[in-house]
């Protein structure tokens, strides 16, 4: 870069929640860090429903006040909606644990991108906003550097660790040709925002609520948000919902919404104030979470699905331990991929937990309502999976052996250069 002759020991490609937890903590580590950001924040972006375990994570970050601050609709709860619009018992966190840390956040992703980011430099990252990164450079088999635009002109920087944080743009993964779809979690997603759509009351105001389709081929999310906004959003198959539909995305919203009870009678008196969004082919994963020099983090690296809101936690508890491997890297010299992939196993094994709750979730013999009426001895291994305990201990087994009663698991994600998880 022209105004820093100095290279960063670490460079990061992104600067969404992934990016900003990995430069931070870095920094606070004691290392020269460098994130390069294409967008100007603010900008709008999807997943604005937090799971309760992000609490830890923003804690070492330094955010917990600036959350509270931020005026974001607090969470205690999920509540799935059936297919006759019947709504079922709520999942209140606090309920397990009547704790802080078991109230999370419905955030405006906008707002809280910022703030990470914001916090991020406040904690002495060099961030770069408007510099999107066209390519990692690599010298053979080591990624050395990235090629930037700046101003329009091509520039390159070099550092000893590359980490790519770039989200859905999956920049890394892709040049190196090993990011890889998940064929059985094929799904599309259409969704808006609306002024004034209907909350219970309480505490149960802030939870997120899923709402199947009569048919249950899709589902709705209602997330509430603050100044009386709530994100609605359907997912499911391109077939169903986009194939042979038309190009008119608010019409085949507005007509899943008035054939879907539970989300219809919300919204009937509520204004909508955007345009409709698509997005779709959101799960994928790469083959690997390391090589000599690079690092993936975050969406970057993968995504599950959108139905249990577990991005931003993945995100960030991937920022978190990449940036403790990464840490680890410099101290010792070595960034072979071996050494900066120690993470990898950790990550797939959380990632799995979760990933087969997605697949029973999509099966049609598998419900929560049967499950829990069925083992509600497993009630509190369920409400921890729906709050992304999901990393530090792993006493699932039972679990999932009573759910591929009724639904087909996956198999174990295997990382190339890591144990199965
Ligand atoms: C339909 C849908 C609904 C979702 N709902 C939820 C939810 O309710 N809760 C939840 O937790 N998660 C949800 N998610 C997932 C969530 O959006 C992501 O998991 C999360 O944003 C991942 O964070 P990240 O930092 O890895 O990537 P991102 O937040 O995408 O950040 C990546 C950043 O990299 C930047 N970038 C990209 N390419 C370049 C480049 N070449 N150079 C420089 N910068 C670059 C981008 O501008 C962006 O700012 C949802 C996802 C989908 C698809």
């Amino acid at each position: 870069m022209e105004d820093d002759n100095r290279n960063p020991e670490c460079i990061v490609i992104g600067g969404g929640p992934a990016g900003s937890t990995v430069s931070t903590i870095l920094s606070d580590l004691g290392h020269h860090v460098m994130l390069l950001e294409k967008s100007k924040f603010p900008r709008h972006h999807i997943g604005e429903s937090l799971m309760p375990q992000t609490f830890w994570t923003f804690k070492r970050l330094g955010m917990i006040e600036k959350m509270h601050k931020a005026g974001f609709t607090p969470k205690e709860s999920v509540q799935f909606v059936g297919a006759s619009g019947k709504d079922s018992q709520p999942y209140y966190f606090t309920d397990r644990d009547p704790n802080e840390w078991s109230v999370t956040w419905q955030v405006k992703r906008d707002k809280f991108d910022k703030l990470m980011l914001e916090n991020t430099r406040e904690h002495g990252v060099d961030v770069r906003e408007g510099t999107q990164v066209k390519q990692v450079l690599f010298q053979g088999k080591k990624a050395v550097g990235v090629r930037t635009v700046i101003d329009g002109k091509e520039t390159d920087v070099f550092a000893k660790v590359i980490i790519d944080a770039t989200g859905v743009n999956a920049l890394l993964s892709k040049q190196l040709g090993i990011r890889e779809g998940e064929p059985g979690l094929k799904n599309a997603a259409i969704y808006a925002y609306w002024k004034g759509a209907h909350r219970d009351p309480g505490r149960n105001a802030g939870a997120t609520l899923v709402i199947y389709t009569p048919d249950k081929q899709g589902w709705f999310w209602s997330i509430p948000l603050e100044d009386d906004v709530t994100s609605i959003g359907i997912v499911g198959k391109p077939q169903f919902l986009i194939t042979g539909r038309g190009d008119d995305l608010m019409a085949i919203l507005d007509e899943e919404i008035a054939r879907t009870p539970g989300i219809k009678r919300r919204v009937e008196n509520a204004e909508r104030i955007s345009h409709a969004y698509v997005t779709s082919d959101f799960t994928y994963r790469a083959r690997r979470i390391a090589g000599d020099g690079w690092v993936l983090c975050g969406d970057a690296f993968g995504f599950l699905d959108p139905i249990y809101s577990s991005g931003v936690l993945l995100a960030l508890k991937m920022g978190e331990l990449t940036a403790d491997t990464v840490h680890e890297a410099l101290e010792a010299g070595d960034f072979s991929g071996e050494r900066l992939g120690r993470h990898g196993t950790k990550i797939a094994r959380g990632m799995q937990l979760i990933r087969q709750l997605v697949y029973a979730f999509y099966q049609p013999n598998f419900s929560f309502g049967a499950f829990n009426k069925a083992y509600p001895q497993f009630h509190d291994q369920v409400v921890r999976l729906l709050i992304g305990d999901v990393f530090d201990r792993d006493d699932f087994d039972e679990v999932f052996k009573h759910v591929s009663e009724t639904a087909v698991l996956p198999e174990p994600i295997v990382l190339e250069g890591s144990h199965a998880a």
